[in-house]
């Protein structure tokens, strides 16, 4: 037996206990889909002792849609070496933005796929866009070579 596993599980309260046995699998809260399209395809935990990313499979989730189309997720996770379980609110907005709990109870909030939604066709515009700059940039390069 190693050493970590004899270490007992910082898992303090039933609640606690309660939220990682009733907690959702991955594959039953994700994707989620938003009003815009932007699909919302996991929400990652990093581990509060060693800081380390806490594999999908160690991780449960408690998702809320207070309003139509606002998620709630809450991430559990249990790090295998610290074993220590981590805890994570999110709150992903029908835009996309993210915002995230800090332990004052108060929400702050980052940019989430993008500052601001991109409309399907703006995006497509811009794969088109690339796509002719590479093939620019590939034609100089072969008139450079024949040179
Ligand atoms: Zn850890």
């Amino acid at each position: 037996m190693t050493r970590e596993a004899t270490k007992p599980f910082r898992i303090a309260t039933e609640e606690d206990r309660e939220a990682v046995r009733d907690g959702l699998e991955a594959e039953a809260v994700f994707p989620i889909t938003l009003p815009e399209g932007q699909k919302v395809t996991g929400v990652e935990i990093g581990c509060e002792g060693c800081g380390e990313p806490i594999p999908k499979n160690d991780t449960r989730f408690r998702h809320q849609e207070p309003v139509p189309d606002t998620h709630v997720i809450e991430a559990l996770g249990v790090c295998r070496s610290c074993r220590l379980l981590s805890r994570s609110t999110r709150r992903v907005m029908p835009d996309g933005r993210l915002q995230w709990q800090l332990d004052n109870g108060t929400w702050v909030e980052s940019t989430f796929l993008q500052a601001r939604p991109i409309p399907w066709w703006d995006l497509d515009r811009q794969i088109r866009r690339a796509a002719r700059r590479l093939v620019r940039w590939c034609a100089r390069a072969l008139l450079q070579r024949l040179r």
